[in-house]
């Protein structure tokens, strides 16, 4: 099989260069072990973070390493009596088509009746979760509420606008980066207000489009100009949850903070940042509960997942470079094998 290593620390945006493709081989199965082979493997913005030296909220990658994170396969090979041949599973294996290990490091997950298991990678995943748990133990949004969500097109904010309107959010405004993005935020997500940052100043877009409206929940996925966009909006007793700031994630200045934090203070706001996995973990239950109320939401048909697939591991470099400068619309996956 083969996998992609890190070879350099990028500086700045990642190139090709950072990286090597190399050939492995597998020995035999030793008792315990399964081997799988990769259906879909994902590209996601904490990547970026992982691959520099720094300190990050998970260990930077190591030189030579293979990229490790989200990846959904089959068992094609079984020395695991828990894991039998066909078994759909996912794992942190990363970027490879291929892989053997111990069967306790591979998560059997239930087949999806006409759907690719690539969700388990996006709105079924880890950035559903994300889009979930933001909402409703961080954001803790209500019903009634306005929500303004940063980056709405991409697979965290196609799944906040989604999961929003189902707890009964009553406007939907977002921003995005390409016309074509802002269509769909409108025609097909219903979006109340859609707005194309590249256009004008997103400050200046979004106090315009809202008319004194304001807003009570505030998603930012990207950080710097959208969060000071934001604080200039927010209602009284807001709350801003931030997921992340891509903005800033291949920046090699660091970006100039907002000019309006007073805002937090007049008009009581509260904001608070959050990684997906010590949320679930604070709260055992909204793993399930999300689970549960998403796989309901997808065959009630209330909910759908938007995706970007590129074809074959060997453009998989490509495909993170890509969306890292909003090539996708919705979730960003490799297919392989
Ligand atoms: P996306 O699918 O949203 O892909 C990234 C998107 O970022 C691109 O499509 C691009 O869309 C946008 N983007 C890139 N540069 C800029 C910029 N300078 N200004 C505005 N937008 C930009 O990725 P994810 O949904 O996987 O992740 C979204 C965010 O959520 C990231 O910040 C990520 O780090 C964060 N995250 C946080 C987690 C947590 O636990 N806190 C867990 C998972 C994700 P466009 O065309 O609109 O520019």
């Amino acid at each position: 099989s083969s996998k992609i290593r890190l070879t350099s620390r990028p500086e700045g945006k990642p190139t090709p260069e950072d990286f090597s493709i190399d050939q492995v081989a597998h020995g035999e199965l030793e008792p315990g072990q399964v081997r799988v082979s990769n259906e879909f493997i994902s590209v996601d913005p904490y990547m970026r973070g992982r691959m520099n030296a720094g300190r990050s909220y998970v260990k930077p990658y190591g030189l030579g390493e293979t990229i490790t994170g989200g990846a959904v396969g089959r068992v094609v090979q079984s020395a695991a009596d828990d894991l039998p041949e066909g078994t759909a599973v996912l794992h942190q294996h990363g970027w490879t088509d291929a892989v053997q290990d111990d069967a306790s490091t591979f998560q059997a997950v239930p087949e999806l009746d006409g759907l690719p298991l690539s969700l388990y990678l996006g709105l079924l995943g880890m950035p559903g979760l994300t889009a979930y748990v933001g909402l409703t133990r961080v954001a803790e949004l209500r019903p009634g509420d306005s929500l303004f969500v940063s980056g709405a097109a991409g697979a965290v904010g196609t799944a906040v606008g989604q999961i929003a309107r189902q707890l009964g959010a009553a406007r939907l405004i977002g921003s995005a980066g390409s016309a074509e993005k802002v269509s769909l935020l409108k025609d097909k997500y219903g979006f109340d207000v859609a707005l194309n940052y590249r256009d004008a100043p997103i400050r200046e877009q979004l106090v315009r489009a809202l008319e004194h409206e304001g807003v009570d929940v505030f998603y930012d996925n990207v950080g710097g100009d959208h969060l000071e966009a934001a604080l200039e909006v927010m209602n009284d007793f807001g709350r801003l949850a931030l997921c992340g700031a891509i903005s800033s994630y291949n920046a090699t200045e660091r970006p100039a903070g907002p000019d309006n934090m007073g805002n937090m203070v007049t008009r009581r706001l509260r904001m608070q940042g959050f990684i997906v996995a010590e949320v679930a973990s604070e709260h055992p239950e909204v793993t399930e509960e999300f689970r549960e109320r998403m796989t309901g939401w997808l065959s009630a048909g209330d909910v759908t997942a938007e995706e970007t697939v590129v074809e074959g591991l060997e453009h998989t470099v490509d495909a993170f470079v890509d969306m890292m400068r909003g090539g996708n619309t919705g979730k960003m996956v490799v297919r392989v094998g």
